[in-house]
């Protein structure tokens, strides 16, 4: 049998030296930096992409003249390069228009330093829990093993590693390697049934066979105070300070409690997600979601998840930043699970789900109350809970190849059809 290319991503922790953690650091600062050099520099010609050749002659340029340029890895500064025109190029395309590249703020910015060239790494197992890797101007840095890092032990996944970026989060630095496996192909459709899903007001999701997948909350009573306590410090902190100076060693040290805490619940919910998705993918062929444009509502309520920003109410922060990000992360983590077993998920714009009726198809607002759904056309008069009614729904606009089995071309053909009632 053929065998096709899969490619993936995984973390591991890495154990690095407080000297190590301060080249890393110095790296994404600069990495941070060139990008909003390149910004500028593509600001000032009025927003025309500069060429490939241009923007590599200007950073080599840079890197000339500005010295302290001259820190982050010559590859990493072609990746920042190359990201930066990839971020131009989503912007532009028309199928799936990205934001338009704006300068990084330091506090808004995730740390990040690409090594792009899998070769520099030196992958080796060091023994049962621990690797080690090879760093551009770091040295040599032990990390946690995870299991199934393909081409590196004997017997071990086959495939390669391709490379790797380094992203700092509230407990430090990890490396994410980018994977290629080789898998068998998906032979036939999946035997499963169709389903909608909908994110839920009241469960986190609800789906069309009447059935909902829950959690309990990301954090204990405990930490939810420790966290509400923390926020109150930090805003107080905030007001006293002088404007224009920057945050003193204590304010410092409460935003990372902030941030440890806020990492914390995250890494509970992907962990729900990551079980919850390989449930759903298994059982069902096709998945259809409402097309929600996750339009960074974090970010947009100034500052990130790490970084709280001054307008950010505090628990509502909290909660829609994990939400918001949450149900963009469920649709990735579904696309390919379902992908890898035969099956599909179909995105579908379904406005109005909440108050339509799925079996009659009357809409009115007056059908909602809360939780509860009560068919306001006095001819139909269904009741149940109102987040299963909009998964049905979502479902049915998708229309009729997700009553039966996963026809796949049909579904994906059906992705632009408007909501219907059934
Ligand atoms: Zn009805």
């Amino acid at each position: 049998m053929e065998l096709v290319k899969q490619a993936r991503a995984q973390v591991a922790r890495l154990e690095l030296s407080a000297a190590q953690v301060a080249v890393l650091d110095g790296q994404a600062h600069t990495a941070r930096a060139l990008w909003n050099l390149l910004h500028e520099y593509v600001t000032f010609r009025q927003g025309r992409l500069a060429t490939l050749k241009q923007c590599d002659a200007a950073i080599r340029a840079a890197r000339r003249e500005i010295d302290w340029l001259g820190r982050l890895p010559a590859q990493a500064a072609q990746a920042v390069l190359k990201t930066y025109r990839q971020a131009w190029a989503n912007f532009f395309n028309p199928e799936h228009p990205a934001e338009r590249p704006t300068f990084k703020a330091r506090f808004r910015s995730r740390p990040a330093v690409d090594v792009p060239q899998a070769r520099d790494l030196q992958i080796k197992r060091v023994n049962r829990r621990w690797g080690a890797v090879s760093l551009p101007k770091v040295g040599r840095v032990r990390f946690r093993w995870t299991a199934g890092l393909p081409g590196v032990t004997q017997g071990g996944p086959a495939g390669r590693i391709t490379g790797a970026r380094l992203v700092k989060d509230a407990f430090g630095w990890q490396i994410v390697f980018r994977t290629e496996t080789m898998a068998a192909p998906v032979t036939g459709a999946h035997p499963g049934p169709a389903v909608g899903i909908d994110r839920g007001i009241t469960v986190a999701l609800a789906l069309s066979d009447q059935t909902t997948r829950e959690h309990g909350p990301w954090l204990s009573a405990g930490e939810k105070e420790r966290l509400r306590r923390l926020e109150k410090k930090s805003a107080r902190r905030r007001g006293a300070r002088t404007p224009g100076q920057p945050a003193s060693r204590r304010l410092t040290r409460t935003y990372d409690q902030i941030a440890r805490l806020r990492a914390t619940a995250k890494r509970r919910a992907v962990d729900w997600q990551h079980r919850t998705t390989t449930e759903l993918a298994a059982t069902f062929s096709v998945v259809v979601v409402e097309d929600l444009k996750i339009t960074n509502m974090v970010r947009s309520a100034k500052g990130t998840i790490e970084r709280p920003g001054r307008n950010v109410r505090q628990k509502a922060g909290l909660n829609r930043a994990i939400t918001g990000e949450a149900w963009g992360r469920t649709v990735t983590l579904l696309e390919y699970k379902t992908r890898d077993r035969g099956g599909l998920v179909v995105k579908v714009p379904a406005p109005g789900t909440s108050q339509t009726c799925h079996r009659c198809g009357h809409r009115d607002p007056a059908s909602r109350d809360g939780t509860r759904f009560s068919c306001a056309n006095p001819g139909c008069g269904w009741t149940g809970h109102a987040d299963t009614n909009a998964a049905i729904n979502i479902r049915n606009a998708a229309g009729t190849v997700v009553s039966g089995r996963g026809d796949l071309g049909a579904a994906r053909s059906a992705k632009r059809q408007p909501p219907r009632a059934a």
